[in-house]
C-alpha cells in the first residue's frame, strides 16, 4: 500500500476513533475499524514456538529449540528456517504478529531470560535475529524485535533504570536493534525498564536511533503493560498500546490531544504505521493476502544441516560401523540428503512440505523431522576424551540413561515464550527408540529432586463428571453456582476460559489415582484466597497476597501453597482447588499432586550401581523451572539438587560417562573434567530426545558452537542498587570482559567440537583498507579427522593499542563442510562497522587492525594485520603471521 493510499484511510477517521486503534481491543488482538475494512490483528508469543491467542493445553504448538540453542548453529540459513515455521504455525492459528525474536544480549548468565536471547556478542545476535525476522515475514506475518533496550536481566524488569553509556549502547546494546531494522522488521516492542533514566516507552531512543537515523517504518508496540502515561509515551515515539482494553491512553490521551499537549499528527504518524502493518500482514483490504503457500525463501538443503552431513553416514560407516545399521532420521523432502545445491525453481514448496494435516503422524511430520535437525545442529560438544562419541550401537549391549531431565526433561523456558506441545521426545525415549534391537535402556533418576510438585494431567487424573482423562473446572459465582464448566487436560491454567469477569472463583476438580503409595506432595498455586481439599479433608486454606505487578509472575508463576498427604496405591481420591478471584490477580490457577521426593541415599545408589553395569552412562541434568524463568533472575549458577554429585558418582562409576547439560544457559560444572564427554542440548524443544539420539549414536554432527561463555561464575550483576542497574562494564560482556580476567571460563564463546578435527592452514586478506569499506577475508582449513564435518570458521578484530577497545571482537564468520582430508576455503565477510566504534557518529580510527581466524574466542592459530588508512584497498595478500 503506497502512503497517500494510507493518508487517505488516516483522514477518514476523526480522533477518537484514531486513538481507538491504538491500544489492544484484547489482551491479545488490536482493535477492528469497520469504517475503513481493518481487520484485528492478532498477536501471540513468541521466540520458541507460536502459543496463538491465550493459554490452552488443548490448542497446541511446535515447540522449537530455544534461542540460545538457535544460535548455537551459528547457521543463518536454519534460523530462517525456524522463522519460516513460527510463520506457518502463526497463520494455522490466526496470528498476524508474532512477538518475536528477543534481541537482548546475554549480559549476565544469571539472566532469567538468558534461554531466551540468542548470544552474548551483538553480530552474532543481530545475523541469527535477522534471519529469523526475514523468515518469519517472508510469510506476510510480522516479527517483533524485543525489548528495546537493555532489558537484559529480570530483577526489577518493570522499574530498573539501566545505566548505559552511549558508545556501549550503540556498539552492543542497539546493534541486534540495527540489524534487525535493516533486515526490515516490521514491529519493535519497547521494554518495561528504563535506559539512562528514563522508562522505554516514553525514551528518546525510540525516535533516534530507532525511528530517525534507523528509518523504522514499523509500529512500535509496548511490552505487555508497559505504558504508564499518556502524554509522556504518545509524545515519544511509542505507537501502540498492548494489553488492552482500557489502559492509559483512550480518552486521557484524546483530551491530551485537545489541550495541545500531544500534536494530532504524532497520533496520525502512529495510526499510519499501524494501517502500514495492516496492509502487510492482511489485515486491510486490498492488501495482499498472505499465505503459507508461497516459494520457499530458504534453501531447504542448505537449511538442513543433516542433509550435507547424510553422506556422512557413510563416512562414519567406516568409522563406525554401526551408523550404516540405524535408519537415518526422516527427511523433510525428497531432496533431503542429496545435492547440497540447486535452483530455486527445483525446491520444493516448504509449505506444502510443513502441512501437518498431510502427516497425522507425527514422527513421519516434515515440520518434526526439521527441528530434530536443529536440535543436532545446536548441540554443542563441549569435552569428548578417548572419541567416547560417537557411541557404537553395534557395541553396545546395556546402556543406562540417568538424571531427573532425562524422563522428564526441559524442553522450553519458564514465562511467556512457554507452549504446548502436542507430545515431546525425551532423552529416554528418543535413545530406547533409536537403540530398539542393538541393546537395552536402562533408567534411574539418581537425585530426588523437590522443588514444585508437578502440576496434574492426564497421566493420572479423570474429570469427575465425565471420566474421560483430565480435569474439571469450574467457575462459580459469589453464591457458589457454576456459570461455567471445561474439560482440561492439564492442572495449569493460566487462563481458565469462560466469562471470567462475571465469576467470583475458580474451582478444579480431579479423581486421582495414585500410582505410588505413600507420602504426596499436593499443591494448588494462585493468588487470593486458595482452598484445596483431598476427599472432602482440608489441606490448604490460605489467603495468598500479591505482591508483584509482574505480568509473567501474576499471571504464569503465582506462588505455590503445598501439603503432604499420604495416599495408598490404587484408592481413588477426589482432589478440589479453588481461588478466588481477586482484582488485579488474573486468573491463573494450579493443581499439582506429585509422590513425595525418594531417599536421597537409595536413588543415588541405584544410579550407581546402573551406571556400573552397564556399557555407558548418559547423565542427563538440568535446571529447573524456578531457575531459569522470564520474572525472575538466577541466584547460583549451581545446578539444583545433588545433581553435581550425581554426575561425580557415576563418573566414578563408570569411565565411559556422557553429561547432557539441559538448560537454556551456563550451569556451573565443578566436575567437568571427570566426564568422558559433555554436552550442551539446551531447552532443545519437542523433538530434544531424537535429536539428541541422533548426536550420541553419531546419525549426526553435534553441530552447535558455544553463543556464550560457560563459566562457573558470572562477571556481570543484575541485582540494581536502588533501582539503578550500572552497565559499569561498558561493552566488556561476556567473552570480551572474560578475556580481562586472571583466570579462564571453563569454555570460550565459540567453543564447540563436532566429530572430525581441523587444521587452520592459511589466512588471506587485504593489506589495506579504506575507512568505511568492508573486508573479505578467506581462510583455508582441512578437515584431518575420519568424518565430514562442518566447521564454524570465526573472525575477530583487535587493535591493542587502543585500551578502549575490548581485547577483540567478533567481525564475522562463515561455516564450511569438507569430507575428510579435504582442504576448503571459508569466506568471511567481515562488515566496515567491525572496524568502527561510536564517538557521536561511527568512526574508523586509521592504523592497524589485527585479523584473527580460529574456532573460538581464544583458540585463534591465524593472525594477519589490515591497516586502515583513508586510501584505497590493497590488493589480496597473504598474511599468516602465526599458526598453530
Ligand atoms: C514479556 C514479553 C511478552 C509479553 C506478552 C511480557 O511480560 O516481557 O516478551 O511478549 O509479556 O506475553
Amino acid at each position: 500500500m503506497i502512503p497517500d493510499d494510507l493518508d487517505r484511510l488516516v483522514d477518514k477517521l476523526d480522533l477518537e476513533s484514531k486513538v481507538r486503534l491504538l491500544t489492544g481491543a484484547t489482551v491479545w488482538r488490536t482493535p477492528a475499524e469497520p469504517a475503513i475494512g481493518l481487520e484485528p490483528m492478532v498477536t501471540s508469543d513468541g521466540p520458541a514456538g507460536v502459543r496463538g491467542e491465550g493459554w490452552n493445553e488443548r490448542r497446541t504448538s511446535l515447540s522449537l529449540p530455544s534461542a540460545t540453542a538457535l544460535a548455537a548453529t551459528w547457521d543463518e540459513s536454519l534460523a530462517q528456517s525456524m522463522g519460516e515455521l513460527l510463520a506457518v504455525e502463526a497463520r494455522r492459528k490466526g496470528v498476524h504478529v508474532v512477538l518475536a525474536p528477543t534481541l537482548n544480549l546475554h549480559r549476565s548468565p544469571l539472566a532469567g531470560r538468558h534461554f531466551e536471547c540468542y548470544s552474548e556478542d551483538p553480530l552474532l545476535t543481530g545475523r541469527i535475529g535477522a534471519a529469523v525476522i526475514r523468515g518469519i515475514q517472508s510469510r506476510g506475518v510480522a516479527a517483533t524485535a524485543k525489548h528495546y533496550v537493555a532489558n537484559d536481566s529480570e530483577t526489577d524488569r518493570l522499574t530498573l533504570d539501566a545505566r548505559v553509556d552511549e558508545r556501549t549502547l550503540r556498539e552492543v546494546y542497539l546493534a541486534p536493534f540495527e540489524a534487525a531494522v535493516q533486515a526490515g522488521v516490521w514491529v519493535v516492542m519497547s521494554a518495561y525498564n528504563g535506559v539512562n533514566g528514563v522508562t522505554m516507552s516514553e525514551n528518546e531512543l525510540l525516535a533516534e536511533p530507532l525511528k530517525g537515523e534507523w528509518g523504522f517504518d514499523g509500529v512500535v508496540v509496548s511490552d505487555w503493560g508497559a505504558v504508564r502515561s499518556a502524554v509522556a509515551s504518545a509524545r515519544a515515539a511509542q505507537d501502540l498500546v498492548m494489553p488492552g482494553p482500557g489502559g492509559p491512553w483512550g480518552e486521557a490521551l484524546v483530551a491530551a490531544v485537545r489541550a495541545g499537549e500531544v500534536l494530532e499528527a504524532a497520533i496520525d504518524d502512529k495510526v499510519r504505521r499501524l494501517l502500514r502493518l495492516a496492509a502487510r500482514v492482511g489485515a486491510l483490504p486490498g492488501s495482499p493476502a498472505p499465505s503459507t503457500a508461497g516459494p520457499y525463501a530458504g534453501d531447504l538443503t542448505v537449511a538442513c544441516p543433516a542433509a550435507p552431513y547424510a553422506g556422512d553416514l557413510t563416512a562414519s560407516s567406516t568409522a563406525g560401523p554401526s551408523a550404516g545399521n540405524l535408519t537415518a532420521p526422516s527427511a523433510l523432502s525428497p531432496s533431503a540428503g542429496g545435492p547440497t545445491t540447486g535452483s530455486v525453481g527445483e525446491r520444493p514448496d516448504r509449505a506444502e512440505h510443513l502441512d501437518r494435516a498431510e502427516h497425522p503422524d507425527h514422527t513421519e511430520r516434515p515440520d518434526r523431522a526439521l527441528l530434530r535437525r536443529t536440535v543436532a545442529a545446536s548441540t554443542v560438544l563441549l569435552r569428548n576424551e578417548g572419541d567416547l562419541l560417537p557411541l557404537d550401537p553395534v557395541r553396545l549391549t546395556r546402556v543406562a540413561v540417568i538424571g531427573p531431565n532425562a524422563a522428564r526433561p526441559r524442553i522450553q523456558g519458564g514465562g511467556s515464550a512457554g507452549v504446548y506441545p502436542e507430545s515431546l521426545v525425551t532423552p529416554l525415549a528418543g535413545l530406547r527408540t533409536a537403540l530398539n534391537g542393538h541393546a537395552e535402556v536402562h533408567h534411574a533418576t539418581g537425585v530426588a529432586l523437590g522443588g514444585l510438585p508437578a502440576p496434574l494431567d492426564v497421566a493420572i487424573a479423570r474429570n469427575p463428571r465425565t471420566g474421560e482423562p483430565g480435569l474439571l473446572v469450574r467457575l462459580l459465582d459469589a453464591a457458589g453456582a457454576e456459570i461455567h464448566a471445561e474439560h482440561r487436560l492439564t492442572g495449569r491454567l493460566p487462563e481458565p476460559e469462560g466469562p471470567i469477569h462475571r465469576a467470583a472463583a475458580v474451582e478444579v476438580r480431579a479423581l486421582v489415582r495414585p500410582d505410588r503409595a505413600g507420602p504426596w506432595d499436593v499443591a494448588a498455586a494462585g493468588w487470593g484466597r486458595l482452598e484445596l481439599t483431598v476427599d472432602g479433608r482440608v489441606v490448604i486454606d490460605e489467603t495468598v497476597p500479591r505482591h508483584t505487578d509482574d505480568p509473567a509472575t501474576v499471571h504464569l508463576a503465582p506462588p505455590y501453597r503445598t501439603g503432604r498427604v499420604t495416599f495408598e496405591a490404587g484408592r481413588q481420591v477426589e482432589i478440589v482447588m479453588r481461588r478466588e478471584l481477586v482484582p488485579g490477580g488474573g486468573r491463573a490457577c494450579v493443581l499439582a499432586a506429585a509422590p513425595a521426593p525418594a531417599d536421597a541415599a537409595a536413588e543415588l545408589a541405584a544410579a550407581v550401581e546402573l551406571a556400573g553395569s552397564c556399557d555407558v552412562a548418559v547423565v542427563v541434568v538440568g535446571t529447573t523451572e524456578q531457575a531459569e524463568s522470564e520474572g525472575v533472575d538466577r541466584e547460583t549458577l549451581a545446578l539444583p539438587e545433588g545433581q553435581d554429585e550425581l554426575v561425580r558418582a557415576v563418573a566414578a562409576a563408570n569411565p565411559a560417562t556422557v553429561v547432557v547439560v539441559n538448560s537454556g544457559g551456563p550451569v556451573a560444572m565443578p566436575w567437568r573434567k571427570e566426564a568422558a564427554a559433555v554436552l550442551v542440548s539446551w531447552f532443545p524443544g519437542e523433538e530434544g530426545g531424537n535429536g539428541l539420539a541422533d548426536v550420541l549414536l553419531g546419525r549426526a554432527e553435534p553441530g552447535g558452537r558455544l553463543p556464550t561463555t560457560w563459566a562457573d561464575r558470572a562477571l556481570a550483576p543484575t541485582v540494581p542498587e536502588r533501582g539503578v542497574l550500572e552497565y559499569a562494564e561498558g561493552p566488556h560482556i561476556g567473552y570480551r570482559g572474560w578475556l580481562r580476567e586472571q583466570d579462564s571460563p571453563a569454555y570460550w564463546f565459540g567453543h564447540g567440537l563436532g566429530y572430525t578435527t581441523w587444521a587452520y592452514e592459511g589466512l588471506w586478506a587485504p593489506e589495506r583498507v579504506a575507512r568505511g569499506r568492508p573486508v573479505r577475508v578467506r581462510v583455508t582449513l582441512r578437515n584431518t579427522g575420519r568424518r565430514t564435518g562442518r566447521e564454524v570458521v570465526q573472525v575477530y578484530l583487535a587493535r591493542p593499542q587502543d585500551h578502549e577497545r575490548p581485547v577483540r571482537w567478533l567481525a564475522g564468520f562463515a561455516a564450511v563442510t569438507a569430507v575428510p582430508g579435504e582442504q576448503v576455503e571459508a569466506v568471511v565477510e567481515v562488515p566496515a562497522r567491525a572496524f568502527q566504534h561510536w564517538a557521536g557518529a561511527w568512526r574508523t580510527a586509521e592504523g592497524e587492525v589485527s585479523v584473527l581466524a580460529g574456532r573460538s574466542a581464544a583458540d585463534l592459530p591465524l593472525e594477519a594485520v589490515i591497516t586502515v588508512s583513508h586510501s584505497k584497498e590493497s590488493a589480496l595478500q597473504s598474511h599468516v603471521i602465526k599458526s598453530g
